[in-house]
């Protein structure tokens, strides 16, 4: 059924790079093949779904939707692969993103643009965009994407679905294509709260191939969810309040902040004073980082090389400047700007300064409050080609970036839609680790 449903909605959406129908075929034979011979079934047992394509799929094409990578087929599987794999799970298509993860409309693909499936004239958010999109075309049941600044949360929000940003280190990010390293982290996009929670679970757990990978007693997600929230403390930074909001996203953010009073939450205003420094320190460090792992793409170990060169630096040249796009070289150039010498002190190091002091005020207001609770993004979807300039991209990014920078989770929950009929969304953000309150929260919302 969602082979049928992709080659029926995939000429207006263009959420995927590759579809993978014979491996998905096969896949589901030997699920069949299984239940037939009476063996024990994984959890997620003939589950269709789709991958984004910064993730390594042995032997299927996983080109983060760069010429750089047109033609790559990984020779082994990222983790979070092999943990869906051991459940059972059957991988039907590879989902359009923006390049390398740097974006927020899945405008910068190689690949063309994703469209919205609600209004095909809007973008889809990103740089998970496909993996949103797909979601609410129902090419699958889930999808996964990774969340850097907000990339699974900000599409999720655009798409109407569910999308998770777990707390980093929660998730491992072996053979997921780095970006930015430190922020990085892999999440599902879902039709709700439950398959979250249970995605999770699957692909959650320590991993030794990813030394950032967290040792701990890993919950079992979803646990406790379905709990009411009677006296749960919810904050509202007043800071997120004081930006450039689309009236109906503010509207229906203050409706939900009622909701949650009704339902027994003890909600109080509080504020965040260093928000207005997530935004800038993120660009400095996401570009920091992406500048230096992007360095291993030089036409000699994968994907494109030029045709165009007489000695081995004009191989690197040629091969860069045609591999990458736009947005990409600019966030090469000004990673390198910063890390520059006599730079690197006035903005990287800064930056991480910063970071550290956006992750203390969180860690201050978790000690009051279980959740904290904001729009997911400033506006609706927006047409296709409405951003002209790469800040008006980056501002999109307001709400969901300090996520990140603190190393906290956040979710993105369905609230309503506008009058033209677009679906807006709230943001649940937990301290690190608490997974399970937040789960409950967004399932009482939900
Ligand atoms: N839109 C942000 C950026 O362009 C976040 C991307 C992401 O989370 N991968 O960097």
């Amino acid at each position: 059924a969602c082979l049928e449903r992709i080659e029926a909605v995939e000429p207006q959406i263009n959420a995927l790079v590759t579809v993978c129908a014979d491996e998905a075929v096969e896949a589901a034979k030997c699920v069949d093949e299984k239940r037939a011979k009476g063996e024990a079934l994984g959890k997620l047992a003939g589950i269709p779904a789709i991958i984004k394509d910064n993730m390594c799929t042995k032997g299927i094409l996983s080109t983060a939707s760069s010429k750089m990578l047109y033609n790559y087929k990984p020779v082994y599987d990222a983790t979070v692969i092999e943990k869906l794999k051991a459940e059972d799970y059957v991988l039907i298509a590879k989902a359009n993103m923006d390049e390398f993860a740097m974006g927020s409309s899945t405008e910068t693909s190689y690949f063309g643009v994703t469209k919205n499936p609600w209004d095909i004239s809007r973008v889809p958010g990103g740089s998970s965009g496909g993996s949103a999109a797909c979601v609410a075309a129902d090419e699958a049941i889930f999808s996964l994407g990774s969340d850097t600044g907000g990339s699974v949360r900000q599409p999720a929000a655009f798409c109407g679905v569910v999308g998770l940003k777990p707390t980093y280190g929660t998730v491992s990010r072996f053979g997921l294509m780095a970006f930015a390293s430190s922020l990085d982290q892999i999440g599902p996009l879902t039709k709700n709260v439950e398959d979250s929670a249970f995605v999770l679970d699957i692909i959650a757990g320590n991993d030794s191939k990813d030394s950032t990978s967290a040792i701990m007693d890993y919950p079992h997600y979803g646990e406790g969810m379905k709990r009411d929230i009677k006296g749960l403390k919810v904050g509202i930074p007043k800071e997120y309040l004081e930006q450039e909001i689309d009236a109906e996203v503010r509207q229906s953010y203050l409706d939900a902040v009622r909701l949650f009073e009704e339902m027994g939450a003890i909600v109080e205003e509080t504020t965040l004073p260093t928000f207005d420094y997530a935004l800038s320190a993120y660009y400095v460090i996401a570009s920091a980082e992406v500048a230096s792992n992007l360095s291993r793409f030089d036409g000699i170990r994968y994907g494109y090389r030029t045709e165009q060169y007489d000695d081995l630096k004009e191989m690197y040249k040629n091969t860069r400047s045609e591999g990458f796009g736009d947005e990409t070289k600019r966030r090469i150039m000004l990673g390198n700007y910063v890390l520059s010498s006599g730079y690197y002190d006035a903005y990287y190091l800064k930056a991480l300064k910063v970071k550290t002091l956006i992750k203390n005020d969180f860690d201050r207001l978790f000690g009051q409050y279980d959740i904290l609770l904001s729009p997911t993004a400033p506006t609706p979807a927006f047409q296709v080609g409405a951003k002209s300039t790469p800040l008006e991209m980056y501002v999109n990014d307001l709400f969901t970036v300090p996520v990140n920078i603190a190393g906290v989770t956040a979710i993105s929950v369905p609230s309503g839609v506008t009058k033209e009929g677009l679906p807006v969304s709230v943001q649940m953000i937990a301290k690190a680790f608490d997974e399970n309150t937040m789960f409950r929260a967004a399932w009482n919302f939900e």
